[in-house]
């Protein structure tokens, strides 16, 4: 796709190989990552763009030496052949090149934007819009938000959410495609939902109470709505502002489909019969409602790239430490907000090898010197590394008051392999010395461990989550800590735990032994009998219908449930259990079982059920979540009994 101009051609009769481009007057060879050149007027490249000229004069080349017969300098650039070419064409204004993908396109973008060529973003923008480049199906424009928000392109972000926003935004509508974006992205995105919804909930309000600007006035329905405009009519208006992806011509009709179906023969309704005329005007009014009120919202809509960063907030201290009086030191570290801490080379040492090896390499010749000490810098903040240093010197630990904080500074000791320091922290942890994330707050802390790759808090954190829903709202803020694949992960170990919960109650509606269900074989009450090979009644092997009603209900509505629903049955069933058995106070035979073992049974319930949930182990190189499928009724080794359970019952 080489695009070179007749008359230079003529001029220069070129072996260089790869020749994309070739321009009247070249005076300077650009060449891609790829090896590909263009042979370009240095003045008209130094004139679209400053950046491009500072590094044209500080990088380029003398005549390369691998193409001596080119003898114009060459500068190199970092990009594509192909992404360069389609650029230059939009700086030479020459047919116009845009790339084929909308992934290139967003990659010219960025480029374009990199180097500040104004006009050739402009030119660009204009070819997308003639061309309808950007996509208009969820997925690839989930891809294509991610990409702007990676690349720092507004518009295409603001263009790709509003697309986005045509369909329902919920977790379990996005599902297994939460790993296109970092939850930073993803927070951005839901944020800028909020806003729109509450616009447009304002806006339609407005709408509603002028009859859509007079558009619908007139129409007899069995009922109006508040504005006399039909209530169906009303509800539908109304319900865009909750859900902004109803805003669909095909929604309206299903509204108006399943109205005039419920109405049908009713001659108070009228609405069967709203011309087409009608329902044109009122859709324009709408539209031009809802296109004003997603602009309105567009400030809403912040790029990743511009906010803080989530760490720093969490580790912002409003004073620093007082720093510890320690003698003899020889060594200082400087921490990211500027606090000097003073060690001993040699204890540093002895708890990293990181720090080890660091401190065995000679000293650069321009590092700084304090009282004589050469200075460490470090990323981390002085609450945190004078937490790091109160552990590694005999004096009282700093643990931090705040579990994220614990989390960042166990990241630490993992950045920094300090290994019995990390064992340190956790064993402060589980004595409790450190509170643990409480509620909701699972999550967060779920986000930061997986991002640090702390194992065992990963782990423990994703099973707190599974009591709480997995929704927009209750991630709010936190959602920004996530990756992509992380969220990813929570979504299936929640289907994962949500089958096994299934098998578990599956194991308690078998009624043979060893099956623990197997004690409450014998209920008078619904029995059925049959007569055996050798003419003898026996009694059907069935469950009481109390209990066999309460798992298999449990059961249906697990199977039933959303996988953002909490998964809390184990801290339910017993109270579930004690409401089906008062059902049955009559049954002299069940109210005997449930005296001599109805706890013990309540309580493996209990544990089994908490058991499906809990069986999470992480991968360090691919963290994810690997259920072990649910164990026999033998394995366990008998009735789990945890007493403090059996107390409460
Ligand atoms: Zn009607
Ligand atoms: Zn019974």
């Amino acid at each position: 796709m080489s695009t070179v101009p007749r008359e230079a051609a003529s001029t220069k009769n070129e072996p260089l190989t790869n020749l994309l481009f070739d321009y009247p007057g070249a005076d300077i060879i650009l060449r891609s990552q790829d090896c590909y050149h263009f042979r370009v007027p240095k003045a008209s490249i130094i004139n679209s763009s400053l950046i491009l000229s500072k590094l044209i004069q500080k990088n380029s080349d003398s005549p390369d030496d691998a193409n001596p017969e080119a003898s114009l300098p060459v500068v190199r650039l970092p990009e594509s052949g192909e992404i360069l070419h389609c650029l230059l064409t939009f700086i030479f204004l020459v047919t116009p090149l845009v790339p084929s993908t909308p992934e290139e396109i967003m990659e010219l973008l960025f480029v374009a934007q990199k180097y500040q060529i104004g006009t050739a973003l402009t030119h660009i923008r204009g070819s997308i819009a003639r061309q309808n480049s950007l996509p208009t199906r969820l997925e690839p424009a989930l891809h294509i938000y991610a990409l702007a928000q990676k690349y720092g392109l507004r518009p295409e972000a603001l263009q790709t959410a509003r697309t986005i926003l045509n369909y329902p935004m919920t977790i379990e509508d996005f599902g297994n495609k939460l790993d296109i974006m970092s939850g930073a992205s993803l927070y951005e995105l839901w944020k800028y939902h909020e806003r729109v919804r509450a616009i447009l909930s304002s806006d339609l309000t407005e709408l509603r109470r002028t009859c859509a600007h007079g558009t619908i006035t007139g129409v007899l329905c069995t009922e109006l709505g508040s504005s006399h405009v039909p209530k169906w009519l009303d509800q539908y208006i109304e319900s865009i502002g909750k859900t902004p992806s109803l805003f669909d011509y095909a929604e309206l009709n299903i509204a108006m489909a399943r109205h005039t179906k419920d109405t049908a023969n009713q001659p108070d309704c009228e609405c069967a019969s709203i011309s087409s005329h009608t329902i044109r005007e009122f859709w324009g009014a709408l539209a031009f409602v809802v296109d004003g009120s997603f602009k309105k919202a567009e400030s809403a809509l912040s790029l990743v790239r511009d906010q803080e960063d989530p760490q720093a907030q969490i580790n912002s201290t409003t004073s620093p430490p007082e720093t510890f009086d320690i003698s003899d030191t020889n060594l200082i570290i400087r921490s990211s907000d500027l606090v000097d801490f003073r060690v001993h080379k040699p204890v540093l040492a002895m708890a990293s090898p990181f720090f080890k090896d660091l401190l065995s390499l000679p000293q650069p010749s321009d590092s700084e010197i304090v009282d004589g000490l050469p200075v460490v810098q470090l990323p981390e903040g002085s609450e945190l590394l004078n937490s790091l240093i109160s552990i590694l010197y005999p004096i009282d630990m700093v643990i931090p008051n705040s579990y994220e904080k614990v989390l960042y500074l166990l990241a630490a000791c993992q950045k920094y392999e300090m290994a019995s320091v990390q064992s340190l922290i956790r064993a402060e942890v589980s004595r409790g010395t450190s509170p643990g994330p409480k509620g909701a707050e699972a999550f967060r802390a779920y986000a930061i461990a997986s991002t640090k790759g702390l194992i065992p808090e990963m782990e423990n954190a994703a099973r707190q989550t599974l009591e709480h829903p997995m929704t927009f709202e209750v991630l709010g803020e936190g959602l920004r800590l996530f990756e992509g694949w992380a969220l990813c992960d929570l979504v299936d170990l929640r289907r994962r735990c949500g089958d096994n919960l299934v098998k578990c109650l599956d194991s308690f509606l078998q009624v043979q032994p060893p099956w623990p269900s197997s004690i409450w074989f014998g209920c008078p009450e619904n029995a059925q009998y049959y007569s055996d090979k050798s003419g003898k009644r026996r009694q059907s092997q069935i469950l009481p219908e109390w209990l066999s009603q309460l798992l298999s209900l449990s059961r249906n509505n697990l199977n039933l449930q959303k996988f953002t629903e909490p998964l809390d049955l184990h801290s339910r069933i017993r109270g579930e259990y004690l409401k089906a058995l008062h059902t049955h106070l009559h049954c002299n035979f069940c109210m005997k079982v449930h005296a001599e073992e109805g706890l013990t049974f309540c309580v493996e319930l209990e544990n089994k059920l908490a058991w499906a949930g809990n069986k999470a182990r992480g991968d360090r190189k691919s963290p994810c979540f690997d259920f072990s499928p649910f164990p026999e009724s033998q394995e366990l080794g008998g009735p789990l009994i945890v007493v403090s359970n059996v107390a409460a019952i």
